[in-house]
């Protein structure tokens, strides 16, 4: 099993070290960064499992860091570490896609304690079960983000892997845009929808023997979309 990845941001050396080394106690495998800079360059080579970001940071703020953290990674479970005067950046942090706070100074114990809850809670999101699929000549691995098709490798990016398995999830079932345009990307159900369009016909470009009459990635008129692994035959 591979190790949780935690993204720590934050500029205090103290605080930092403390965190790192409880971490890395736990069996976590810890990138420690100290500006905002820094972890989104992180973000762009890794998506980690879990991220801890202070709010008061040098450079970009914190706040905006979790935004484009969480542009990323609509699932990424974010950690925000505030002071206590700071009632205010907590609630936007949490308005800016944070899922838990913590509020400096906090014990050690409480800090792994709620690590280990949202990296429970992330399990959720991320049922192993359907991490591989077989369709169509197709074998897809989202845990790896590659999959095998009749006309060669491709390496999935993290949205292709997030719509494959918002399909694999409801396998036979309608997907409707909303759902999608939510999971994927973590978007208003209003948004601008004509990059879900795109993915779908990627998605067809990849996987289906023809992507002009789809056998599995089927357009569901008025509803949305559903992902059928097997080609029946009707009639
Ligand atoms: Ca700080």
């Amino acid at each position: 099993m591979n190790r949780p990845r935690i993204l720590l941001v934050e500029d205090e050396p103290h605080i930092a070290r403390g965190l790192v080394f409880n971490l890395e106690e736990e069996g976590y495998a810890v990138t420690h960064v100290v500006t905002g800079e820094e972890a989104l360059q992180q973000i762009k080579k890794q998506l980690p499992t879990l991220a801890v970001l202070d709010l008061m940071l040098p450079g970009i703020s914190g706040l905006e860091v979790c935004r484009q953290l969480r542009r990323a990674d609509p699932r990424l479970p974010i950690l925000i570490l505030t002071a206590r005067s700071g009632e205010k950046d907590r609630v936007k942090g949490l308005a800016e896609g944070a899922d838990d706070y913590l509020v400096k100074p906090f014990s050690l114990e409480e800090f792994l304690l709620r690590v280990r809850g949202m990296l429970r809670r992330s399990e959720w999101y991320r049922p192993p079960a359907d991490a591989r699929q077989s369709f169509g000549g197709n074998q897809v691995d989202l845990a790896e983000g590659r999959a095998l098709t009749p006309r060669g490798e491709i390496l999935l990016t993290e949205r292709e892997t997030r719509m494959l398995q918002a399909f694999f999830q409801r396998e036979g079932k309608v997907v409707s845009r909303a759902e999608l345009l939510q999971e994927v990307w973590g978007m208003a159900p209003d948004t601008e929808t004509r990059t879900l369009d795109n993915f779908i016909v990627r998605l067809r470009r990849y996987f289906e023997a023809d992507p002009a009459r789809p056998a599995h990635f089927l357009t569901v008129r008025g509803r949305g979309y559903k992902f059928v692994k097997d080609v029946t035959i009707d009639g």
